[in-house]
């Protein structure tokens, strides 16, 4: 077959089944290796589209595709997305009745299944070898492949057995997928996959359409709805540190009005797959979680992540915040982190055999915090990735909300002269509180004992907010000059701190935001977000946000399924009101032309006369 031939029957297939007009970067290219029978490993970032990448080859090749994929609770949700675009996809999983796994196992032997899905258990019984070597395969699609790797943040035991698809299935080609690109990960799947000339495809780990934040917590409760105030009736996640946190903050935002669930491993099984169940049937828009909140939600619409407290490493973060605008629309990520933070992800790094790896990462965490630079090319130069553009116009620093100091030497130096002059011995000195009293030139009790006030750096910064001093020692803290040290979280100078106080090298530090750059920052956000809808009949999306719902409701299944909020917005602009202008819509592929159309003509119409 020609390579154009090839090219027109990939995208003919894209705008059949899912009304889609382009590829996104890598797909068209994993897309070939996999017809041309090549091997591969496809490194996408969540909301990549990695799905698409094997769907698609599994329709234009014989046989049937099966998915190794390790959550049951997403097979579900994925086939039943396939099925309504009219795709012949399954799973079998121990979820089912036994009649219904009969059911799918007919079909299976009637060659009527494109696409299996199926768990790394299930694929090792006896009973699925029989049945898989009975009927032609097309190939075999390794998905969330990290799971098989040691060095992988989400490690599975039953995914080190896969290497034997090779032993059980001679001939047939193994694809694998994920987001995670650390290269011991990549290697440790190549390995044992048993890969010997695959071809690797991987994507920067950018993710354009996310705005990313970092701020001081200060008042955490009223520094979330301040968030949430500029996210009305979007969906979103809350981060928090501990599971008191979550109950705590959870709480106090219901009670203010912001109705939310809570997620954490505290809860029962049933509560917490009650909640998550609510929040992706869009009954609930908010969730307040622990980090064990999220590797089963596929809901593509989640326009804003919140962290209440810094994760312990840029690779959760980057995961943490990567399950915002699956969908590819403008999204938006806040952190709101304290020095607090680092010390209690250390208190649990000793209970850790990784004890340094662990440490590693997160003073890397901690320095990705408090110094300002551009978020977007800290993530892709941490993923080994060279990144390109001069700014990203989507992120605190790049978007010019962060004011820094005019002297950076010059504090930095005062706030280390501090230091090194009121700490007594080696292993004794005093806290960021304590100092920067000192420096502040406040008179307090234990200030008056220790006899401080007659020290040279008393009053040293008198002209700038307690706040302030506090704000410049955790960035001191964070770039490395200054470390916390013993039970009581004294203040020490590092080496680096020495070459700071010598002139060789200078820190990098910000302002706290006042209230007037706030406010003008506020504006200039909620503008931004007008500029999202640019265009969109809020109303009419908002009407059609509802028939979704019904829909889906109906027939069991979260709404993104039936439609992303893309496709809303694209019918809420252009408004089809024939089914010729319906199919244009992105995201209306044949068969959701013949299913949905009408329903949702008839609600524009409705509207627009
Ligand atoms: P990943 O598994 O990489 O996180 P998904 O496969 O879930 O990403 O895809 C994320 C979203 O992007 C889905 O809603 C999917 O339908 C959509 N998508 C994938 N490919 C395309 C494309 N070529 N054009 C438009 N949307 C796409």
């Amino acid at each position: 077959m020609s390579p154009n031939y090839i090219s027109n029957e990939m995208s003919a297939c894209l705008k059949r089944y899912w009304g889609y007009t382009q590829f996104r970067p890598w797909q068209e290219d994993t897309i070939l290796s996999i017809l041309d029978e090549k091997e591969t490993l496809t490194i996408l970032p969540t909301g990549g589209g990695k799905s698409l990448c094997f769907q698609l080859p599994a329709l234009l090749k014989e046989g049937m595709a099966v998915v190794i994929s390790p959550l049951i609770s997403l097979m579900k949700d994925q086939v039943d997305g396939l099925k309504d675009m009219g795709i012949q996809a399954e799973c079998l999983n121990s979820s089912q009745t036994v009649g219904h796994q009969r059911a799918v196992i007919e079909l299976i032997r009637r060659n009527q299944v494109k696409l299996l899905y199926i768990s790394p258990e299930r694929l090792q019984t006896e009973d699925t070898l029989e049945l898989l070597s009975s009927v032609a395969l097309s190939f075999f699609v390794i998905d969330e492949a990290h799971c098989i790797s040691h060095w992988g943040h989400d490690f599975r035991d039953e995914y080190r057995q896969l290497g034997a698809i090779k032993d059980n299935y001679p001939g047939i080609n193994i694809h694998a997928f994920t987001a995670t690109a650390t290269k011991e990960v990549q290697e440790d799947i190549l390995v044992q996959l048993r890969f010997a000339h695959p071809r690797i495809n991987i994507a920067s780990v950018d993710r354009p359409n996310l705005a990313y934040r970092v701020m001081p917590r200060q008042s955490i409760i009223l520094q979330l709805t301040e968030v949430l105030e500029k996210h009305h009736k979007e969906a979103g996640i809350i981060y928090c540190l501990r599971r008191k946190d979550v109950d705590d903050i959870s709480k106090k935002l219901n009670k203010s009005g912001y109705k939310n669930l809570p997620y954490h491993a505290g809860l029962t099984d049933e509560e917490r797959h009650e909640n998550q169940e609510r929040f992706i049937r869009e009954e609930v828009n908010i969730i307040v979680a622990t980090v064990a909140f999220g590797m089963g939600i596929d809901r593509s619409d989640i326009r804003f992540v919140i962290h209440a407290a810094m994760p312990k490493s840029i690779e959760h973060y980057h995961q943490e915040t990567g399950r915002a605008g699956r969908d590819g629309l403008p999204s938006y990520c806040y952190m709101f982190y304290g020095g607090g933070d680092f010390r209690v992800w250390e208190f649990f790094s000793k209970q850790s055999a990784n004890r340094q790896v662990m440490m590693d990462k997160l003073k890397i965490m901690y320095n990705f915090c408090a110094q300002p630079q551009c978020r977007h090319k800290v993530f892709v130069n941490y993923f080994g990735q060279e990144y390109k553009q001069s700014t990203c116009q989507a992120c605190d620093y790049c978007l010019g909300e962060v004011d820094m100091v005019n002297d950076p030497l010059e504090l930095g130096q005062k706030i280390l002269n501090c230091v090194a002059a009121v700490r007594y011995n080696d292993d004794q000195g005093f806290g960021a509180a304590y100092l920067a009293n000192v420096l502040k030139g406040n008179l307090t009790d234990q200030i008056t004992r220790w006899g401080h006030q007659n020290n040279p750096n008393f009053a040293a910064m008198s002209g700038q907010t307690l706040n302030a001093i506090r704000y410049l020692i955790e960035q001191l803290i964070g770039q490395g000059f200054l470390e916390r040290q013993g039970e009581y979280d004294t203040l020490a100078m590092t080496r680096l701190g020495q070459q700071l106080l010598n002139g060789e090298v200078t820190p990098i530090l910000a302002k706290p935001l006042v209230a007037e750059k706030k406010k003008a920052i506020a504006a200039r956000q909620k503008a931004k977000k007008a500029g999202d809808f640019a265009g969109v009949d809020e109303e009419l999306f908002e009407l059609l946000r509802q028939k979704r719902a019904e829909l889906a409701r109906k027939q069991g299944v979260p709404n993104y399924i039936i439609f992303g909020d893309k496709s809303l917005k694209d019918m809420a602009t252009n408004k089809p009101t024939t089914r010729e202008a319906f199919a244009q819509v992105f995201g209306v592929g044949e068969h959701k032309l013949k299913t949905y159309a009408d329903q949702f003509i008839s609600v524009i119409k409705k509207h627009t006369n």
